[in-house]
């Protein structure tokens, strides 16, 4: 596979690549996120899963309703969420990437949960909750 982008976690027993650019860039308010990265918000890059490869063994998975995070079971980094609502796409950390800064987010999601002291001074639409529908309407 030709890498058009990599990344991996803090230690490097989890390496992923994908093969095509992501259909997704954004930013996370939500409190879900928020305890899975202990950062006060989050950003992701959306890729399609068949787009995209693992190597190593190191990759855990927390199950929580529809989401499972993954996430290096060596280092704890957080590497990716998949919604089984949403089953052909890939989320992963925009931290795990290689190049974090090719990766600049056009939406931010979960406003709605967005801790008061945090400013972010964009022009990037704001949903109030989720920025991908589910197809059965419900938000994760
Ligand atoms: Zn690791
Ligand atoms: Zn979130």
């Amino acid at each position: 596979m030709t890498a058009a982008h990599a990344g991996g976690c803090r230690c490097g027993a989890v390496r992923f690549e994908a093969s095509a650019e992501p259909h997704h860039i954004s930013y996370c308010h939500c409190g879900d996120c928020r305890r899975a990265s202990g950062a006060p918000v989050s950003a992701f890059v959306g890729f399609l899963v068949d787009q995209v490869a693992f190597t190593g063994k190191a990759l855990k998975m927390y199950e929580n309703g529809p989401v499972t995070r993954s996430f290096c079971g060596v280092c704890g980094s957080p590497i990716a969420y998949v919604d089984e609502r949403l089953e052909d796409v890939i989320y992963f950390t925009l931290g795990a990437m290689d190049m974090p800064g090719d990766f600049r987010p056009t939406l931010h999601a979960y406003v709605s949960e967005q801790l008061p002291f945090l400013h972010m001074s964009d022009d990037l639409p704001r949903h109030l909750k989720t920025s991908v529908k589910r197809p059965d309407g419900t938000v994760p």
